[in-house]
């Protein structure tokens, strides 16, 4: 059996742009907007135990969130206030199911945003902590220091893995993490370029963790493009892929890591024996 573990790792409120591209340029960086544009969102992380591994997908946020923060860890962009309230720092969320950090297999990161790096520190026991070449890559660069924070990975021994051309997604790149078909990290850029969405496969389906490719099936349903992106174009290629797996009979559920509809819940899949 594999069971596919929705974590809720804190909220998140930003303004309504930053799910959902809207004309005002403006909105990404809530400069001139009110509160009443701002939704509060849930941060998800997911914990999978798969026969070959127990792999954890993305961290949350900093325990330091906790405390306040909004000032320290966005400076003076109020593009996204984060908030974790006791019990759902990422290692609070693994112990209530009775996991050590150190249990952990591999530690896959989505990408390396604040709300999905956050908890890295929390999380630094496990055995392989990863993400893609690409998100290392643009994690130093300069002009994204707004939403990337480097304390997050700070000593900590993060490993690149690269996407192999295999014709899969919307790029046509993947990484077969047990090579086996069964948790394929496919290539989905557009929101950042090392972004990828999980696919889960077993007996009777699949399961897509799509991380910030879509906010909510809105997204892949209308094509709406997140508001912060680094390509729109890929952007729109990544949710048309996502809107033809979803008309797919067996694609089970596609998770995406802020939309509210999806509760904290277990997915069991049925292994696939080959
Ligand atoms: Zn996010």
């Amino acid at each position: 059996m594999i069971k596919i573990h929705i974590l809720q790792t804190g909220m998140v409120s930003v303004d309504i742009g930053v799910p959902l591209a809207q004309p005002n340029p403006l909105a990404k960086t809530g400069w001139f907007r009110s509160e009443k544009h701002r939704v509060r969102l849930p941060v998800r992380a997911y914990l999978i135990e798969h026969p070959k591994g127990l792999i954890l997908i993305d961290t949350g946020w900093d325990i330091a969130q906790r405390a306040h923060s909004v000032k320290k860890h966005f400076g003076f962009l109020p593009i996204s206030y984060g908030d974790l309230p006791a019990g759902m720092a990422i290692n609070e969320q693994l112990a209530s199911l009775g996991y050590h950090p150190s249990d952990i297999d591999a530690v896959f990161l989505t990408h390396m945003d604040m709300d999905h790096a956050g908890g890295l520190q929390l999380v630094k026991e496990a055995k392989h902590i990863y993400a893609s070449d690409l998100e290392i890559r643009d994690a130093q660069k300069i002009q994204y220091f707004y939403r990337y924070h480097k304390e997050n990975w700070q000593n900590i021994p993060l490993q690149a893995f690269s996407f192999e051309s295999s014709g899969i997604g919307p790029v046509g790149c993947s990484y077969d993490i047990f090579h086996d078909g069964s948790f394929v990290l496919v290539s989905t850029p557009g929101h950042s370029h090392g972004l990828f969405s999980a696919v889960i496969t077993g007996a009777e389906g699949y399961v897509i963790i799509c991380g910030d490719t879509g906010y909510m099936p809105k997204s892949w349903e209308e094509l709406w493009l997140p508001g912060l992106t680094v390509d729109r174009k890929a952007a729109k290629r990544s949710l048309q892929w996502l809107q033809h797996k979803s008309k797919d009979e067996h694609c089970i559920a596609i998770l995406a890591t802020h939309d509210p509809a999806v509760q904290p819940k277990v997915i069991d899949i049925q292994e696939d024996i080959k």
